[in-house]
C-alpha cells in the first residue's frame, strides 16, 4: 500500500480530495511502474485537484500533471529499474492517474530520462510550467528574438511560466518586463532577473486603438483575453508574442491589424503533445538556460496534504513562483 491524493465525486456532483492508501493493483495500465519522488502544481492541477474543468473523465481521480522519479519496474526496453525518469503532459493527471502518489504506472513513451545537470526535485521545480515556458522561449528565438532587439514582456510573471520564463530570459540577457497584479511580488521578480514591472491594470484593459507605441521585441503569454489583445497592438514590427496560458480568459478580443500593419506573429505554444526529440532538445536548454540558484528563489516546498488548499490557490491566481510536492 502506498499514499495518494485521490479525488471522489459525491452524488451531488461536487468533488472532493483526500490523501488515502491504495493498492499498486488499482493503478491504471502501463508498461512502467515509477516510484515518485516529486510532483508539482500546474494551474491544470488546481483543476483536477477541485471542479474537474472538463479535464477529468473518471472517478475516482488521482491527479498530478508531471512527475519525477525512479523506475520501479519496466517492461519497456529503454528503461529498467533504477533510472531517473521524468514525466509532463500526456493527459496524465487528467484522464489517466498521475504523480500525486507514491507511486504512478505510464506508458514508456511518455516518459522521458532526467535531464543531465537536474535532480528530480529540481526537474519538478521546473514542472511542465517550466518545461512550457523553455518552449516559449524556444519558439520566440526561432522566430528571430535576440537579446538586444528591446524588452520582452512576461505576462502573469509571478505564476509559475511566468517566473521560469523571466529566469530564463534574464539569464540570457534579454531585458525582461513582467506584468502582475500583484505588486508585492516586485522584489522576487526583480531577483529572477526582471529589471521592468508592468502593472496588471495598466495593460489587462479593452483594445480602444488596434495599433498602440511599438515597445516589446517578444512577448511570453500566460492570460491570453484582453491582456493578449492589447500586448498584440504594443509589438514592434515583426516581433512574435508566444501565447501559452489562459489565467485571464480564453477568449482574445483583438483586432488582426497588429497582423497586417505590422507582421506581428502569434505562436501557440503547446506542451502536452510535444514530440519526444523537441522534449529533449527543451530539457536540455532548461539545463543549460535556467540558473538553478534562481530555481531555488522559486521553490515552495509542499507535501500531498497540502494539495487541496495549494490547488484552490492556483485557481485564485495565489500561488507564487513554483510548488514542489514531495510525496513522500
Ligand atoms: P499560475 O497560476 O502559477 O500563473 C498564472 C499567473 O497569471 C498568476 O500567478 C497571475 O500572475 C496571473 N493571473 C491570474 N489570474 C489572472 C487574471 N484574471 N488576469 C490577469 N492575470 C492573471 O499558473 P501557471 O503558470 O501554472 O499557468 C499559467 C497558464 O499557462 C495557465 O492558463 C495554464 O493553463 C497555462 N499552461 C499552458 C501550458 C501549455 O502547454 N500551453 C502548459 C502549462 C501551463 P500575477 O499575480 O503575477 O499577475
Amino acid at each position: 500500500m502506498f499514499k495518494a491524493l485521490v479525488v471522489e465525486k459525491n452524488d451531488d456532483g461536487k468533488t472532493h480530495a483526500s490523501v488515502q492508501e491504495i493498492s499498486i493493483d488499482q493503478l491504471p495500465e502501463g508498461d512502467v511502474v515509477v516510484s515518485v519522488e516529486y510532483s508539482t502544481v500546474n494551474y491544470k492541477d488546481g483543476l483536477c485537484i477541485g471542479p474537474g474543468g472538463g479535464l477529468v473523465r473518471n472517478y475516482p481521480h488521482v491527479p498530478g500533471i508531471d512527475f519525477a522519479g525512479t523506475v520501479e519496474a519496466s517492461e519497456d526496453p529503454r528503461y529498467k529499474p533504477g533510472d531517473k525518469v521524468v514525466l509532463t503532459g500526456w493527459r496524465v493527471g487528467e484522464v489517466h492517474w498521475g504523480g500525486y502518489a507514491q507511486k504512478a504506472r505510464v506508458k514508456a513513451d511518455w516518459l522521458v530520462p532526467l535531464p543531465k545537470g537536474l535532480t528530480t526535485r529540481q526537474a519538478m521545480a521546473v514542472g511542465t510550467a517550466g518545461f512550457t515556458a523553455m518552449l516559449a522561449v524556444m519558439a520566440l528565438e526561432d522566430h528571430g528574438l535576440e537579446p538586444g532587439n528591446g524588452p520582452v514582456l512576461v505576462t502573469g510573471a509571478a505564476g509559475g511560466v511566468g517566473s521560469v520564463a523571466s529566469a530564463i530570459l534574464a539569464n540570457r540577457g534579454y531585458e525582461v518586463a513582467g506584468v502582475t497584479g500583484r505588486p508585492e511580488t516586485a522584489e522576487y521578480l526583480k531577483s529572477l532577473g526582471v529589471s521592468q514591472i508592468v502593472p496588471r491594470e495598466d495593460i489587462n484593459t479593452t483594445v480602444k486603438r488596434p495599433l498602440e507605441t511599438e515597445t516589446w521585441a517578444g512577448c511570453i503569454d500566460a492570460v491570453g483575453g484582453e491582456m493578449l489583445a492589447r500586448v498584440l497592438g504594443q509589438m514592434k514590427y515583426g516581433a512574435s508574442v508566444a501565447a501559452v496560458g489562459l489565467a485571464g480568459g480564453a477568449g482574445l478580443p483583438a483586432t488582426v491589424v497588429p497582423f497586417l500593419l505590422r507582421g506581428v506573429n502569434l505562436l501557440g505554444i503547446d506542451s502536452v503533445m510535444q514530440p519526444y526529440e523537441n522534449r529533449l532538445r527543451a530539457w536540455e536548454r532548461v539545463a543549460q538556460d535556467l540558473p538553478m540558484d534562481r530555481l531555488e528563489e522559486m521553490i515552495n516546498p509542499a507535501t500531498l496534504a497540502d494539495l487541496p488548499k495549494l490547488g484552490a490557490d492556483i485557481l485564485a491566481g495565489q500561488v507564487q513562483g513554483r510548488v514542489v510536492v514531495d510525496v513522500n
